[in-house]
C-alpha cells in the first residue's frame, strides 16, 4: 500500500477526537501523586503511517510517563540484548491477574510474562549496563530509538515510584529468593521505576508503536531499532498481554496488539498498517485508558483493523 493510498491519511481524527471528549467515565489513578493531579480532561491522539507520515488531534503533544507502556519497548531492549537470557527467564502466558500480583509461574519460579510487573522488573534488569545508571541510560537511548526523538525521564515521577512501590520490591525479593534475579533489589526497581518514569507524547508514542508494527525499523528515521524477530515476539505478547487482565477481550473486540498504563497511556502497533498513541488520563477498573479503549474500537472498526479478520 503506497503512502498516498493510506485511508489512514483521510481518516477523521478530528471527528473520533471530538466524540471522545464527550465521554466521561473513569479515574484518574492515584498510585502516585504525579499521576493522581494529572488532568482528566486531555485527550492525545497519534497515529503513524508505514511511509512515516503522523496524524494528530487533540492534546498530542501533552507530555506523560510511559508508565506500563513502556513494558514492551524494554522486553524488546532485553531480547536484542541477551535473546537466550531473557527467552529462559520470562515466559510468555497471560496470567488472568493483576498486573503487580505477587506470583511467579508454578514450576518455573519465572515470571509468567514481560508485560506484569515481575517480568518487566526482571526484563528491565536484562538489559546491557553494569548497574542501574547504564541500565536506564541503555533503556532511554532504546526508547529514544523507538520514538525517533530524544526522550528524557521525570526523576520525580521516578523517585515516587521508587518509594511508593512496594509491591515491586515485593517481586524483585520474591524473584532474587528464586534466583531469578541476581541484581540488587533497589537497583532493579530503581531501573524499572525509570522506564516507567520516561515522558513522551502521544506522537512519540505512535512512532514507537509503529517501528513495532513495521517489523523493527523506524519510519519516520528510517532507522533499524530492533530485529524483525525481535518486533514479531514483542508485538505476539502485546496482543495476548497487552491490556492487563482484559487482555481476552481485548483480542476479540480491538484485534491488534497493545499496551497501555495507567497513567493513561496506550500504545498499539498494527503490523504493516499504523502505530498508534493514545493519551486520556482516567482509566476503567482493569487499568485501560476509558477512552483509550473506545478510541481502538472505533478505529479497529472504521479501518478494519483487526488482525484476525477472515477476509
Ligand atoms: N509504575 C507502575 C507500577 O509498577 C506501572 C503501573 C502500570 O502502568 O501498570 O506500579
Amino acid at each position: 500500500m503506497t503512502a498516498a493510498a493510506d485511508p489512514v491519511l483521510d481518516y477523521d481524527l478530528a471527528g473520533l477526537h471530538a466524540r471522545l471528549v464527550q465521554q466521561r467515565g473513569g479515574e484518574v489513578d492515584d498510585s502516585i501523586p504525579e499521576l493522581a493531579s494529572a488532568d482528566p480532561d486531555v485527550v492525545g491522539l497519534a497515529v503513524v503511517t508505514p511511509g512515516g507520515r503522523v496524524v494528530e488531534a487533540g492534546d498530542s503533544d501533552v507530555v506523560f510517563s510511559l508508565q506500563s507502556a513502556v513494558k514492551p519497548f524494554v522486553y524488546a531492549l532485553a531480547l536484542t540484548d541477551d535473546r537466550d537470557r531473557v527467552a529462559e527467564a520470562v515466559g510468555s502466558e497471560p496470567t488472568g491477574e493483576a498486573f503487580d500480583a505477587i506470583h511467579l509461574e508454578s514450576g518455573t519460579g519465572r515470571p509468567a510474562n514481560p508485560l506484569v510487573n515481575a517480568g518487566a522488573l526482571l526484563t528491565a534488569t536484562l538489559v546491557t549496563g553494569d548497574d542501574r545508571a547504564a541500565k536506564s541510560a541503555r533503556v532511554l537511548a532504546g526508547l529514544s530509538a523507538f520514538a525517533g526523538t530524544e526522550l528524557a525521564h521525570d526523576t520525580t515521577v521516578s523517585r515516587s515510584e521508587q518509594l511508593l512501590g512496594d509491591r515491586n520490591h515485593a517481586l524483585g525479593h520474591l524473584m532474587r529468593s528464586e534466583g531469578q534475579l541476581t541484581m540488587d533489589v533497589d537497583e532493579a526497581v530503581g531501573v524499572y521505576a525509570d522506564a516507567c518514569a520516561v515522558q513522551v507524547s502521544t506522537v512519540s508514542l505512535a512512532v514507537m508503536g509503529a517501528t513495532l508494527a513495521l517489523g523493527g525499523r523506524n519510519p519516520v528515521t528510517g532507522r533499524r531499532v530492533v530485529s524483525e524477530q525481535v518486533a514479531r515476539d514483542t508485538m505476539s505478547v502485546m496482543a495476548t498481554c497487552g491490556m492487563y487482565d482484559g487482555s481476552g477481550r481485548w483480542l476479540q473486540r480491538v484485534g491488534f496488539p497493545a499496551k497501555s498504563g495507567v497513567s493513561g497511556s496506550l500504545v498499539a502497533a498494527v503490523p504493516r498498517r499504523l502505530g498508534l498513541g493514545v493519551y486520556s488520563p482516567p482509566i476503567d477498573p482493569t487499568g485501560n485508558s476509558v477512552r483509550g479503549v473506545l478510541a481502538c474500537e472505533a478505529l479497529s472498526d472504521d479501518l478494519g483493523l483487526h488482525v484476525l479478520q477472515p477476509a
